[in-house]
């Protein structure tokens, strides 16, 4: 059978046939490209020892040697993962350690689920298939690999590997999986919180989120390791609405749509943000993913009203921040299209037009776009200390009501005359209040 692999994918698999290796196609993408979803990632796995895979490429790049994985940068310039056959040795429910091992066979009987059992050898064509994946992917089944208790016991990760994939492909949960499934969802306690993330990424990442996490409220996963979202998911058109806009989110967006469904956990701001910042750090989100999230959520309402001045539209945007304003609007925008508010949408498009007109005015929006620094005032005889901060958000204020004033020197006569009503400047008495 012929699939539609890379030609870079192709080529490695060459090198390693000639050099006497089985080189076969495995995992997502042979399971992918047969559902009918084309994929760039290609993984293969050989027979070929981790040095050697090393030996036969120009270019590789040892990815995780102790798991028989080389990278392999192919002539179309894509790295395509090469590991080398495995079994598991000894497994405890988080890691497992694996020997190598010298058949495909062997390789295939560790992995989760029939479906993920699929290899595709490119240089016969052939299609190995020990546990009736194709089938099952063609009936939407989920089925594990064996004795279902057992590989989740190996590894509850699976747990969660398998409500994504049920949410993804529609698959139903054979009935044997799903009892063994819901037995090992309290095992998925012990996994590490970089896992699960990295699952709630993936799932975020696919093209209709909502399905995996329905099933996650449905297993108790919510329940477990968002408790947040589990109570939010008990309001039920409420709820349903928020997974609507997750879904309206482009799949490349997966940590917008992250912020889109933590917008879940509360009505009052505060409490939403401080929910939302709680799960963001249970699951170890870098500091930057969570300050960004955390940034969108605060920036979430209220966003400028019809009535508004195009100065007010500037406000928003020097407070939000240039790069926020769209992933804001981005938010609403799939809310609105959720709830299927036409208005809404309308409104929003409305509201763009008026926010990208400011940001291609090239008016002054932050204080570091100001025509004048602390440096000038300091210059002008200003003194060092709050009435300098005072000064200066007077000034940025001043510019985003009138950007034509944001000249260095009509800016510094204005900070001049501020400075004196203020009695800013050295030597004069500090005042008290703003000036
Ligand atoms: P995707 O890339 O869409 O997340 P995938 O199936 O490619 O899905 P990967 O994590 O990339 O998932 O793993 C590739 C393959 O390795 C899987 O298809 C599966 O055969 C096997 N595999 C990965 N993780 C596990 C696991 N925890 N237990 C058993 N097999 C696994
Ligand atoms: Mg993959």
């Amino acid at each position: 059978m012929d699939l539609d692999a890379p030609e870079g994918l192709l080529e490695v698999a060459r090198r390693l046939e000639e050099r006497g290796h089985e080189a076969w196609a495995v995992g997502g993408a042979v399971r992918d490209e047969l559902a009918g979803h084309h994929r760039a990632d290609w993984d293969l796995a050989t027979n070929a020892r981790p040095r050697e895979v090393r030996s036969l490429f120009r270019r590789t790049v040892p990815i995780g040697i102790e798991h028989g994985t080389m990278g392999v940068i192919a002539s179309d310039g894509v790295m395509y993962e090469v590991t080398t056959f495995r079994r598991d040795v000894e497994t405890d429910g988080r890691h497992a350690v694996i020997e190598f091992a010298d058949s495909l066979e062997e390789d295939l009987a560790r992995r989760d689920f029939t479906i993920n059992t699929l290899a595709w050898r490119p240089a016969t064509g052939e299609l190995r298939d020990p546990y009736g994946g194709r089938e099952d992917l063609d009936r939407h089944l989920l089925r594990a690999v064996e004795d279902p208790a057992r590989r989740f016991a190996e590894d509850y990760l699976r747990v969660l590997r398998g409500l994504r994939f049920a949410g993804r492909f529609r698959l139903d949960i054979e009935p044997e999986t799903g009892r063994a499934l819901a037995e090992a969802v309290p095992g998925t306690r012990e996994l590490s919180a970089e896992r699960v993330r990295e699952e709630l990424l993936k799932i975020m990442g696919g093209p209709a989120p909502s399905a995996a996490l329905h099933l996650y409220r449905q297993h108790g996963i919510l329940a477990m390791w968002y408790p947040e979202l589990a109570e939010a998911a008990v309001e039920d058109p409420r709820w349903e609405l928020d997974l609507g806009a997750v879904d309206a989110l482009p799949a490349t967006r997966a940590r917008l749509r992250v912020a889109r469904l933590l917008l879940a956990v509360g009505e009052d701001p505060e409490a939403r943000n401080a929910r939302a910042r709680a799960v963001l750090e249970r699951l170890k989100f870098s500091n930057a993913d969570t300050d960004r999230i955390a940034h969108l959520l605060r920036a979430y309402e209220p966003v400028p009203a019809p009535t508004d001045s195009d100065a007010q539209v500037r406000e928003w945007i020097a407070e939000v921040g240039r790069e926020a304003v769209r992933d804001v609007l981005r938010l609403h925008a799939a809310t609105a299209r959720s709830a299927g508010a036409t208005e809404g949408q309308r409104y929003l498009v409305f509201l763009w037009r008026r926010v990208h007109a400011q940001l291609l005015s090239h008016a002054p929006l932050t204080r570091a776009e100001l025509a004048v620094d602390g440096n000038d005032l300091l210059a002008l005889g200003v003194a060092q200390g709050p009435g300098m901060g005072v000064l200066l958000d007077e000034l940025h204020a001043t510019v985003i009501e009138d950007p034509s004033l944001n000249v260095r020197e009509s800016l510094l006569d204005l900070a001049m005359e501020y400075a004196e009503m203020g009695g800013l400047l050295a030597g004069a008495p500090p005042e008290e209040g703003r000036a």
